[in-house]
């Protein structure tokens, strides 16, 4: 579904993607992990056009990601991103920052985008938090908001990037199981995270990233569980 082939970008003289080839299949979860400052976040903004890239393509159902280009509202619809900010808007109820896309990016009927707001909001566990505002939630609890505000758009895949990072210990095991039961559910995921159980648990492939380049992927258990280069085992060796 997502196809990354060759992708290159500098921000000035400084490359930050060095050819970047990946795809991330329907219904498949993977995680891209790997160095701060690696090009993790910067190979997601590619995806959803939030970012030009330089050389190869980017393309989502074979259609190419061009940043300057109409259908780029179309991918942005169809690749949703959860940031490790919620980015929710502070004056606007859980419900209202859920429907807020599907009616007016998506045009859906108020009544029907709110009954449907209400029932992913349930979904996270937050059936009890539909008026509640960002400020009167946790950390973990806007993070689900901005998980349910994503599947609202009725995404292809949504792309995570460190979802779980800006939280409280304690709060990163309710995002974490909600985002399992959406891979149990067959949403297509590609997921940036130093969440290391997560990747071995959920993924379907991981990704190593170091110095914008691929260095290692594969099947979760055999990247994680028996990385074959220097890189990777010096990273995982770091983090676990
Ligand atoms: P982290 O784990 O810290 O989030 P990352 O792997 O997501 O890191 P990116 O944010 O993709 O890394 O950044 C990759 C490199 O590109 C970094 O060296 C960063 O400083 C640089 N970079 C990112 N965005 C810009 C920008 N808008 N202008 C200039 N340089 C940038
Ligand atoms: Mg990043």
């Amino acid at each position: 579904m997502i196809e990354i082939a060759g992708v290159t970008k500098s921000f000035g003289a400084f490359p930050v993607l060095k050819g970047i080839t990946a795809n991330v299949n329907k219904g498949e979860v993977v995680c891209l992990i790997g160095p701060s400052g690696s090009g993790k976040s910067t190979i997601l903004r590619c995806i959803n056009g939030l970012e030009s890239y330089d050389g190869g393509a980017v393309t989502i159902d074979g259609t190419r990601v061009e940043r300057d280009k109409p259908s780029i509202i179309g991918i942005r619809t169809a690749m949703a991103m959860v940031f490790q900010r919620f980015n929710l808007f502070p004056h606007r109820t859980a419900l209202e920052n859920v429907v807020e896309g599907p009616i007016f990016v998506k045009k859906e009927p108020a009544a029907q985008a709110r009954e449907r707001g209400r029932e992913l909001l349930a979904r996270v566990g937050l059936g009890d938090k539909v008026d509640a505002y960002p400020a009167q939630l946790s950390g973990g609890q806007m993070q689900r908001v901005a998980i349910a505000r994503a599947l609202a758009m009725q995404p292809k895949a949504i792309l995570f990037d460190e979802p779980t990072s800006a939280l409280d210990p304690e709060l990163v095991g309710e995002v974490l199981s909600v985002m399992k039961s959406l891979a149990e559910d067959g949403m297509t995921m590609l997921v940036v995270t130093h969440e290391m159980g997560f990747a071995r648990e959920v993924a379907d492939r991981v990704l190593f990233l170091d110095g914008g380049v691929i260095v290692e992927q594969g099947p979760a258990r055999e990247v994680l569980g028996a990385p074959t280069h220097p890189r990777t085992q010096d990273f995982l060796r770091r983090v676990l």
